[in-house]
């Protein structure tokens, strides 16, 4: 094992997925889990299994599909929730079981109602327990950050005697600093015997905004993976964003002398993928993704820049995936030309999928003239994923709208019948979204609804997202098209079918 390199363990889709608003449907979770893959993601947290029907089968599908990297599941110290999640695991390449229990003195005492010893015996019996099912276990001490370190040191001591092979100490609150996460590694490595034989972990969470720093603090102190989410998503303010912690250690590797297997052309995809599935879009100043982040705006700046792009910019957009947005190919372009530059852009597309993909790169080339690598992106990040299946199809639509009342008739296509509806609302939209619920039978109630440019100008893609809730699970659909009105009834119609194929 090259002791230089940090591994990269994802919780997107546990930590990340367990936030609210974050839920994601199956076929959004395998899109997820391959792109990871793709990125060159040691471990993927695939869920909880013992949680539910749908985490189980998630996991299940998840631990079967990935060819190269970890795949682990979440549990409590308990012999059933171990043995499902065993279960759910088992048949990866190479599973991993990651169970927890909290040790810091308020989790003891208010939440677990046991004594330190109990909980050291408990550590002992689930870790050798784990054992027996499979060789790499992971043992995370819930709120380690604020536990004291002679507990700390004894509860990490009995995990490592009973055989876990990477040992996790969480600032799960987000309360600690820097200095103090370093400590307690140091502190770990100097007082735990055979600590040299397991992966030390560090889990931050950012509720202070030190959730990147406070990483690779704990790796600068000899801990060895990290665990963080793609744009940082997780429990309340979120946990260490992947990318930036990839891109810390990369940019400075003088400093910091160590590596990870990311790929960091496929960062900015990857974060794509995820904010378009959650309909969460980033921050503009978000680092390293952010629509903002290579942006230079000052005259003295664009100056430089201009001079020398290393007198500003020290991490090149391109080196993280952002595509450029030059003019590319027109409304002449063949099939051809289109599927050569998606395949430039690292898109392997099949024949079946380049036809599928391009009646809609026409119609855009149609009414936009010019496309660019991003309008290309933009069209295929939907393209390449796995479809949901679509229990309705929009077939036509027809608003018409004056001031404050519109109305709107849909026709939608399910099973080969088509059915339509007129409904009348406060606005194109607001009908629109009336006669999908009328013709669906569905009375889903909308949470959240946003449309932005995917380029700048009259004619660029809107981009639309409509989250619907049906009792407490929530989907978010997904619209592209040069009419926001179409993106919009798309991405009603996109959240509709999700929520109608949740089973819990
Ligand atoms: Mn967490």
């Amino acid at each position: 094992m090259d002791k230089n390199k940090v591994i990269i363990f994802d919780t997107t889709l546990r930590d990340g997925e367990q936030s609210p608003g974050c839920s994601m449907h199956l076929s959004e979770k395998l899109d997820i889990a391959e792109a990871l893959e793709e990125l060159g993601v040691d471990v993927i947290e695939a869920g909880f299994p013992a949680a539910s029907e749908g985490e189980f089968k998630a996991v299940q599908e998840i631990a079967a599909l990935c060819k190269r990297a970890s795949v682990a599941g979440l549990c409590r110290c308990k012999k059933e929730d171990i043995d499902r999640t065993y279960e759910a695991v088992k048949n990866a390449v190479r599973p991993r079981i990651h169970i927890f229990i909290a040790t810091s003195e308020i989790h003891l005492k208010r939440k677990l109602n046991i004594s330190e010893e109990e909980c050291l015996a408990i550590i002992d019996k689930y870790t050798r327990y784990t054992r027996t099912l499979i060789d790499d276990v992971e043992f995370s001490f819930e709120d380690a950050s604020r536990t004291s370190y002679d507990f700390l040191t004894r509860a990490v001591q009995t995990a490592v005697d009973a055989g876990a092979t990477t040992v996790n100490v969480p600032d799960t609150t987000g309360y600690s600093a820097p200095d103090e996460i370093a400590a307690m590694i140091t502190h770990l490595k100097n007082n735990v015997r055979g600590i040299e034989n397991v992966i030390l972990s560090v889990h931050c969470h950012n509720d202070l905004g030190m959730a990147v720093a406070n990483s690779l603090a704990g790796v600068r102190a000899g801990a060895r993976q990290i665990e963080c989410t793609v744009n940082g998503i997780g429990e309340r303010a979120g946990n260490a964003a992947l990318e930036e912690v990839v891109m810390a250690l990369k940019t400075r590797e003088n400093l910091f002398g160590l590596h990870t297997d990311i790929i960091a052309k496929r960062i900015y995809r990857t974060s794509k993928l995820v904010s378009g599935v959650i309909g969460v879009r980033l921050s503009p100043n978000k680092a390293v993704v952010g629509a903002n982040a290579f942006v230079h705006e000052s005259g003295i700046h664009q100056h430089g820049i201009l001079q020398d792009k290393a007198t500003y910019e020290i991490i090149n957009p391109l080196d993280v995936g952002i595509p450029e947005n030059a003019l590319l190919l027109g409304k002449h372009s063949g099939k051809h030309a289109f599927k050569e530059l998606a395949e430039e852009m690292g898109y392997a597309l099949t024949d079946e999928q380049i036809d599928s993909v391009f009646p809609s790169y026409k119609t855009l080339a149609e009414r936009k003239k010019t496309v660019s690598r991003v309008d290309i992106e933009a069209l295929l990040s939907g393209y390449t994923r796995r479809i949901v299946k679509r229990i309705y199809t929009l077939k036509d639509y027809d608003v018409s709208a004056y001031k404050n009342s519109a109305s709107a008739t849909v026709t939608l296509e399910s099973e080969g019948k088509i059915i339509s509806d007129k409904m009348s609302g406060d606005g194109p939209i607001d009908a629109g979204f009336k006669a999908i619920s009328s013709a669906t039978g569905q009375n889903f109630k909308l949470i959240d609804y946003q449309v932005h440019s995917v380029t700048e100008g009259k004619d660029a893609l809107g981009d639309a997202s409509v989250k619907l809730a049906n009792g407490n699970v929530q989907m978010t659909g997904k619209g592209i098209s040069t009419d926001v009105l179409e993106a919009s009834l798309i991405a009603y119609l996109d959240a509709t079918n999700k929520l109608l194929q949740m089973e819990n």
